[in-house]
């Protein structure tokens, strides 16, 4: 909102030397002449903070039709919220959150700028940007209906594979992403504390109970 507001202050700066130069001022006979620099810098000033909130729009656009079709098309709206927003946010804790009733979610900062950081070089992801990953499947299943946390981080961890290829990763990238993830990421939860261990079950692996043995599922071997 404040890149917006700037923006538009650079706007109205060139607005008013063109209407200068178009009408004369108050106690001048003539319009001044426009000075082209001098518009070209308020212009690209302007351009040049409405860019960041045009990208994250952008993005969060993107990311609501994905988690849409990962939800089975239950309605998803992705918003990626600035540092502010995660201050004010009643779950600032959480990494983000969704509700399947609106079809809402919320992404923490910094974590859209880890998962836009993943996409552009899934071959070097990070433990971060992987995570970002899981986090943003994570999320789309609650939006399919799912609440309890263990099941739904087991729908994620099997789908991470589907998740990365639909936001545009390469199929082999897609699949060791996604099983760095569930050998990595997920495991690690059954050694963190209480809160980690709710979103950590033994049955979330193949063949055991929580197998939904999907086509695509990330541990599905061809
Ligand atoms: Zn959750």
């Amino acid at each position: 909102m404040l890149w917006i507001l700037i923006s538009l202050f650079f706007l109205w700066c060139a607005f008013r030397e063109i209407r200068a130069s178009i009408v004369a001022a108050p106690d001048f006979n003539f319009p001044t002449p426009i000075s082209k620099p001098y518009l070209a810098i308020v212009f690209v000033l302007a351009m040049l903070f409405a860019w960041p909130p045009v990208q994250t729009w952008h993005f969060q656009r993107f990311l609501s039709a994905k988690a849409t079709e990962l939800a089975d098309n239950h309605r998803a709206k992705v918003h990626c919220n600035t540092i502010f927003d995660t201050m004010l946010d009643a779950e600032m804790l959480a990494a983000g959150h969704a509700d399947p009733k609106t079809g809402q979610i919320a992404i923490q900062h910094p974590w859209c700028d880890t998962l836009h950081s993943y996409l552009a070089h899934p071959s070097r992801a990070t433990d971060d940007e992987l995570w970002s990953l899981n986090l943003f499947t994570h999320e789309s299943m609650h939006i399919r209906g799912e609440l309890n946390e263990a099941r739904t981080e087991c729908e994620a961890v099997q789908r991470d594979y589907r998740a990365a290829k639909l936001l545009g990763v390469p199929d082999t990238t897609a699949k060791r992403n996604a099983l760095d993830y569930y050998n990595i990421g997920y495991r690690h939860r059954k050694q963190g504390g209480i809160m980690q261990l709710t979103y950590y079950s033994d049955e979330c692996a193949p063949g055991k109970a929580m197998d939904e043995h999907l086509s695509d599922s990330t541990w599905t071997t061809r």
